[in-house]
């Protein structure tokens, strides 16, 4: 973690507490290319547009995977306030982004928060592969 790196951090702690005065979620992160220029900013709308998916590492990874080239996202570092949460996670993964930088991790964020984090959905399967593997193959032959 560089001095750079804290003062990215600090920015996007600045946005999760401008997000939390204006009675949103207390989250906010940002994107910085590879010259250090800021590219975007967001923070939580979860509140306001009453979206469960309006985090803003996934708004962030969103707008990188259709604005940038991958070469350009492969360089971009995102940072945000808070370790991003499984849902963040999977589209950063395919938005092509080479790093993420957080400040409190999903574990401080509990401690501070307690009862914060999801229940465990149960999930059911593999089933039926004979008949679910035929639009995959079809598509990958
Ligand atoms: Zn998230």
């Amino acid at each position: 973690m560089t001095p750079e790196d804290e003062r990215f951090l600090r920015r996007a702690i600045e946005l999760a507490a401008g997000a939390g005065a204006s009675g949103g979620a207390p989250f906010g992160s940002l994107l910085v290319g590879p010259d250090g220029e800021v590219l975007a900013e967001e923070h939580n709308t979860v509140t306001i547009d009453r979206d469960i998916t309006a985090h803003p590492e996934l708004k962030l990874a969103r707008w990188a995977a259709r604005e940038l080239d991958p070469e350009t996202a492969a360089a971009t570092t995102m940072y945000t306030s808070c370790q991003p949460c499984s849902m963040c996670y999977g589209a950063i993964q395919r938005s092509g982004l080479g790093r993420v930088v957080f400040a409190l991790s999903t574990e401080q964020l509990v401690g501070l928060n307690p009862g914060a984090g999801w229940p465990e959905v149960r999930q059911e399967g593999p089933a039926l592969y004979d008949e679910a593997r035929v639009p995959i193959e079809a598509r990958n032959p």
